[in-house]
């Protein structure tokens, strides 16, 4: 594959090419292309120079722009999901799932062209009055995560293009064959030279000079808290924009009166879904006293069906790599030395080729989680959870909100005071009552503490690209008071 800079597609000026591997054998699918600090210095130049004629051309034409993206990815969607198979693992279904999702939000950015606002705020005076524009940043610069490869490069890039920034991106190493899929058509639908850019390479080389590039504007990342929080250093160099999605550590709660059957299901889906690869993924799980036992038997009796392996084939697939491998095995370790019990899973599936050297960990539940233990306050990642019980509906609200995370979490019952009481005190950005994920277009999808600042999805996630600006006008034509400067000087 190759970066596509200033309108052209290219190689990196080193020549030097990264491996991807399929998490699924571990083989050699595709090399791409090592940015340098010259690379990424013709993109920001591109993108500086290219942005103000972008913003120029209105919201109305550069939605239609959206739309033909939209047409051109879902006349040729098999072929991304095929790509989110091969360089993800997913499961087809998910796959497909997952470019509904990109339609859906680029669609939903879209409809926003004839919905950007501005004001006109009385001044001081009835001929004085204050005009606030909401102008684009200039250039973004967008880095994603491997876990919805495409979803978030749709969920970034259709509010920045629509709001007349240009864009940098760049993909997950993980991950950079699903992005030059949606660029390419971003292209194709007419994005202009320039205006979106692709760069591939490692964070942990090319990341630093990126953020800190005097031309950025707006930072948007999906990623880890620990990237989150060393991008928060360097942006604070040109004081950019941020817009920092990060990780998460979902509590699950069962009350004893929920709908055991629903709560199993959602469950299931909110663990498993991705190989618990997921931001919303429930990493803790609090069941009531009364109903703890029996609930953790049903919930074991429901995971023993999940099918690993060839993801073609399978409910589940492979993790993303092996340091995602070990680090899911390094929690079951921990947990097992601390002398909680594993109920199920615990290992490495036994495969056949080629899947045998693929990145695979059995679903996994560990009961009487201590709330102090690493599986209850780190993120996990994989498709591993423990569980406690509660008794106590304030303990349970305490208990939720102890995480240094604060992204999604759940809540199932049917207690309509405890459903009111967590809504107000829960310390997360999102609730889901009664329900499963994943976040809809229109919600805005933020977290409180480490899960990091600001947030996508809704108005609010367009506003996100937008900058209030002001301007000042006095229309009335009357000669100028100073107040608080002599008036004899003139
Ligand atoms: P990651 O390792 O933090 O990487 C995220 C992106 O940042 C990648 O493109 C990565 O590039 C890049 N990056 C790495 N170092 C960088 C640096 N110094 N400067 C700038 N960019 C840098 O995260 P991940 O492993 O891909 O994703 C998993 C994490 O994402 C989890 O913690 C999950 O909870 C979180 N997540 C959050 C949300 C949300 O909405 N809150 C959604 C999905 C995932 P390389 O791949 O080249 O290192």
């Amino acid at each position: 594959m190759k970066m596509y800079i200033g309108g052209e597609w290219v190689d990196s000026s080193s020549g030097e090419l990264i491996e991807k591997h399929d998490p699924s054998t571990g083989r050699v699918i595709e090399k791409f292309p090592s940015a340098t600090r010259q690379d990424v210095d013709r993109a920001m130049d591109s993108a500086e120079e290219s942005w103000e004629k972008w913003y120029e051309l209105g919201s109305v034409k550069r939605s239609r722009i959206l739309y033909r993206a939209i047409e051109l990815i879902a006349g040729s969607r098999k072929e991304l999901e095929k790509i989110l198979v091969t360089e993800n693992g997913k499961v087809p279904v998910q796959a497909a799932e997952e470019v509904d999702g990109v339609i859906d939000q680029i669609q939903y950015y879209a409809e926003f062209a004839r919905k950007i606002y501005g004001e006109i705020v009385e001044g001081d005076s009835f001929e004085r009055k204050i005009f606030q524009y909401k102008v684009p940043y200039g250039v973004v610069v967008a880095m994603t995560p491997w876990n919805f490869p495409a979803g978030m490069v749709a969920r970034k890039l259709a509010p920045a293009l629509l709001t007349g920034n240009s864009v940098i991106l760049k993909p997950s190493s993980d991950t950079p064959l699903s992005a030059e899929w949606i660029v390419r058509k971003f292209l194709d639908a007419g994005v202009p030279k320039g205006v979106l850019n692709l760069i591939t390479g490692r964070g942990s080389e090319i990341g630093d000079y990126m953020v800190s590039h005097p031309k950025v504007s707006l930072i948007t990342m999906t990623g880890s808290t620990e990237t989150g929080q060393r991008i928060m250093e360097h942006a604070s160099r040109n004081m950019s924009k941020l817009i920092l999605e990060l990780g998460g550590k979902a509590p699950f709660m069962i009350w004893k009166d929920a709908d055991l059957g629903n709560a199993i299901k959602s469950l299931v889906w909110a663990k498993f879904w991705n190989s618990g690869q997921s931001c919303i993924a429930a990493e803790r799980l609090y069941v009531h006293e009364e109903i703890y036992d029996s609930f953790m038997k049903r919930f074991v009796e429901v995971t023993k069906r999940l099918k690993v392996g060839d993801p073609s084939k399978s409910d589940m697939g492979p993790l993303i790599n092996r340091n995602a491998l070990e680090t899911t095995e390094s929690f079951v370790e921990g947990a097992r030395s601390e002398g909680m019990k594993v109920l199920y899973g615990g290992k490495r599936p036994k495969l056949d080729d080629p899947f045998k050297d693929g990145y695979f960990y059995e679903p996994t539940i560990i009961a009487d989680a201590g709330s102090g233990s690493r599986l209850f306050t780190d993120e996990i990642f994989g498709p591993v959870i423990g569980a406690a019980k509660v008794s106590d509906p304030d303990d349970l609200i305490r208990e939720a909100n102890s995480s240094r995370y604060g992204l999604a979490s759940y809540l199932f019952t049917r207690d309509h005071e405890l459903i009111f009481k967590a809504s107000e005190k829960i310390r997360f950005g999102e609730l889901y009552v009664n329900m499963p994920g994943p976040e809809a277009s229109q919600g805005y999808h933020t977290g409180f503490r480490l899960t990091g600042q600001a947030g996508e999805g809704s108005r609010h996630g367009v506003e996100e690209y937008l900058k209030l600006k002001n301007v000042y006008v006095d229309y009335s034509g009357a000669e100028l008071h100073v107040e608080s400067i002599r008036e004899d000087l003139f």
